[in-house]
């Protein structure tokens, strides 16, 4: 795509940024695609809730001014991460708590996420028009999943307003509240329609963004198509149907400096694909940490995961009870649902010699796991976009994936044209579709050049930011016309 020559002032809304704080991918993507745009000339803010846990690792948050909200007094500080300024919105709200900024660690959302969002939501409003003594006008406010949904909802109350740009990460988090409480909040009444945030009686922030933002998009070109069905729309199908001139699909990319094995200081040695051998020191160093037989002919399956329906754990136990007698190893690294860890914990005592399961959330670990397994699993039921895939492939770890969503764009079977196959892909997310791939994987690790093929395939992969940032260049163009047709344009400044 030729290189958009237009910048713009960006205000970048999100709930989670590397490497402050991270649940999953949508931290990864706030962590660098703003990055990418300020490379391509545009001004970037981003704007975060100020949780304690960011706070105390940033040296000197400065004070901008108190925002008084209608759902109360905020503080607006300013810090810088690389290149580009950070909001953040502090309040008591976002002060400490065990577990993550959604849920506790027992799995279950605070009782005052409405409450909390609906603030940040709030404060993104503000911002975007020029209240919060920043004397900054930003052209465009781009928002991010159910977090950050009223904020598009709010903006069209406004007599001016910038264009809204809203990312949907992931569909199935909508951040649906009751219809009181939504009262009971006092958000503003005329919003509460079929047309607007009212979803089957409830209020849905994730609604806001779909029904009232200029332009919707998501991560893939794949799950754009998807979430206009049935099957995977999470009952907004109809809705992004009738806005389908609107939706749109761009690939996300991974920040390619971070993700890097030549340089990741976390592996136990580095390497490239001309260095390929060393990735062997890598398994080892795995397989010594899980505590699972040293073995460098073994084919080791790596799964970094939140554990959830979603990311077919399931799948992966049920196809592993079949496959006890095959000659492979699983290293897993999750945390979520208590179910799925008690069941990958059986399966770990049951065959301690083959599966090896590290609950919790780490970094550092889950980059020794990119590097030293062969395989990675993801046989997700749906998959927005998945970065995991597409750091594997960075790492010549070869990815078994589901054909969904940013899976099927990303992966191409081993069985594919030469020039391009660079993993595996499985026709369904069931035990028996990935035991037949694990099967087929398990034989392939034995061919080794061909086995080479598919790792220098994906580790000569482009999958920098700098195309699909010139693409939001250019969807953050068409939110500003659509916005001049409205005739709601802010005046220049
Ligand atoms: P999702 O955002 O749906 O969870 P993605 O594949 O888009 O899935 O991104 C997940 C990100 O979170 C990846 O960077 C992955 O390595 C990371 N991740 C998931 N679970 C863990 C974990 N337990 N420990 C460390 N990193 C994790």
């Amino acid at each position: 795509m030729a290189a958009n020559k237009n910048t713009y002032k960006v205000l970048f809304a999100c709930s989670e940024l590397t490497p402050w704080i991270k649940t999953g991918g949508l931290a990864d993507v706030c962590g660098s695609l703003p990055h990418a745009l300020h490379r391509a000339g545009s001004d970037v803010r981003v704007v975060l809730p100020g949780y304690d846990s960011v706070l105390r690792q940033i040296e000197s948050p400065i004070f901008i001014s108190q925002l008084d909200l209608p759902l109360g007094p905020v503080a607006l500080c300013r810090t810088t991460l690389k290149d580009i300024d950070v909001l953040l919105v502090t309040h008591p709200c976002f002060s400490n708590r065990t577990g993550n900024p959604y849920m506790s660690d027992d799995d279950r959302a605070w009782a005052d996420n409405p409450f909390r969002f609906a603030l940040f939501s709030q404060a993104i409003d503000e911002i975007a028009v020029n209240q919060a003594r920043l004397d900054w006008q930003p052209d465009i406010v781009h928002c991010n999943d159910w977090q950050t949904g009223l904020a598009p909802a709010l903006l069209t109350l406004r007599a001016q307003r910038p264009a809204t740009v809203f990312t949907v990460h992931n569909l199935a988090y909508q951040g649906n509240i009751m219809q009181n409480a939504y009262e009971t909040l006092k958000l503003p009444t005329e919003l509460f329609h079929d047309n607007g945030l009212e979803f089957w009686g409830q209020a849905s922030y994730i609604k806001g963004g779909l029904a009232y933002a200029d332009r919707v998009n998501t991560v893939s070109a794949g799950y754009a198509d998807e979430i206009k069905t049935e099957q995977f729309g999470c009952g907004m199908d109809g809705l992004l149907r009738s806005r389908s001139d609107r939706v749109s699909g761009i690939l996300n990319g991974i920040d390619m400096d971070d993700w890097n094995p030549e340089t990741d200081t976390h592996l136990a040695a580095n390497f490239s694909f001309n260095t390929i051998n060393l990735k062997a020191v890598n398994k080892e160093e795995l397989q010594k940490a899980m505590g699972l037989p040293i073995d460098p002919d073994v084919p080791v399956f790596g799964v970094i995961s939140r554990l959830a329906e979603q990311k077919g754990i399931d799948v992966i136990i049920e196809a592993i009870a079949s496959l006890r007698e095959d000659y492979f190893q699983l290293a897993v690294l999750g945390s979520g649902e208590t179910h799925l860890q008690v069941q990958l914990l059986t399966l770990e005592k049951e065959l301690p010699q083959k599966v090896a399961v590290r609950i919790g959330f780490s970094e550092p670990f889950s980059r020794l796991v990119e590097a030293g397994a062969d395989v990675f699993l993801m046989p997700s039921r749906y998959e927005p976009c998945g970065l995991n895939q597409m750091y594997s492939l960075r790492y010549g770890t070869l990815p078994m994936v589901t054909n969904v969503g940013g899976l099927a764009d990303t992966v191409f079977d081993s069985d594919s044209d030469a020039g391009k196959a660079n993993g595996f892909v499985i026709q369904g997310a069931t035990g028996p579709h990935l035991e037949s791939g694990m099967r087929r994987a398990i034989a392939a690790f034995t061919d080794k050049p061909a086995w080479r093929n598919l790792q220098k395939n994906g580790m000569t992969q482009n999958f920098s930011w700098d195309a699909s940032a010139q693409s939001y260049l250019a969807l953050y163009q068409a939110a500003i016309d659509d916005v001049q047709t409205l005739g709601k344009q802010l005046q220049p400044q």
